[in-house]
């Protein structure tokens, strides 16, 4: 169990993801993340270990830019230690694509093995890194399709929220037996 949370629109992402990430901070106190699309398109990671307080020391000295759209997560570790690598966002090896997860997805280890058949290289111990590199190779321009692909492989109950550098005027969210609340203001 944990807490993700997707912003697009008008407003500064980064703070909004950050106050959102402390209301659900009970969900999940292992360790947090954000992922951000600039107005360059470039994908900016940042996560830590521990509390939101921990991730929000990487800002300093190097502020979140302006963005418009982005994701974050409060962790409760099911797959791998609670650790910096383990945190989520978790991206593909382009680095294009980042996924924050709520839930397990029950029939990782096999489709990581076929993914590093793939070429895919992992640098996590986590069932969610699998969601990232399956949306990446199925990706041929249509980034909706692609996780909708990606889930039709998935197996368990989770939500998740998804961006891409190839769309940076989208946000997708999804869940399959897991909650998931969606927001317009
Ligand atoms: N299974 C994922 C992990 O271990 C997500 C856990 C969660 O819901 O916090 O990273």
């Amino acid at each position: 169990m944990c807490g993700i949370i997707g912003y697009i629109g008008n407003r500064d992402a980064s703070p909004i993801l950050i106050e959102s990430l402390k209301k659900l901070e009970y969900r999940g106190y292992d360790s947090s993340g954000i992922g951000l699309l600039d107005h360059q398109s470039n994908l900016i990671v940042r996560k830590a270990k521990g509390k939101i307080k921990n991730l929000e020391e990487t800002f300093k000295g190097k502020p979140l830019p302006f963005c418009n759209v982005g994701i974050s997560h409060t962790r409760w570790a099911t797959h791998g230690l609670p650790s910096d690598e383990n945190s989520h966002p978790h991206t593909d090896n382009a680095q294009e694509i980042a996924v924050v997860h709520n839930g397990i997805i029950e029939n990782y280890a096999p489709l990581k093995e076929k993914l590093k058949k793939q070429g895919c290289h992992f640098i996590s111990q986590t069932d969610t890194e699998v969601i990232a590199h399956l949306i990446a190779t199925l990706y041929k321009g249509d980034l909706r399709l692609a996780v909708q692909k990606a889930i039709n492989q998935l197996q368990g109950a989770f939500a998740i929220g998804v961006i891409s550098k190839q769309h940076p005027d989208v946000f997708i969210a999804a869940r399959v037996g897991s909650p998931l609340i969606i927001g317009l203001g």
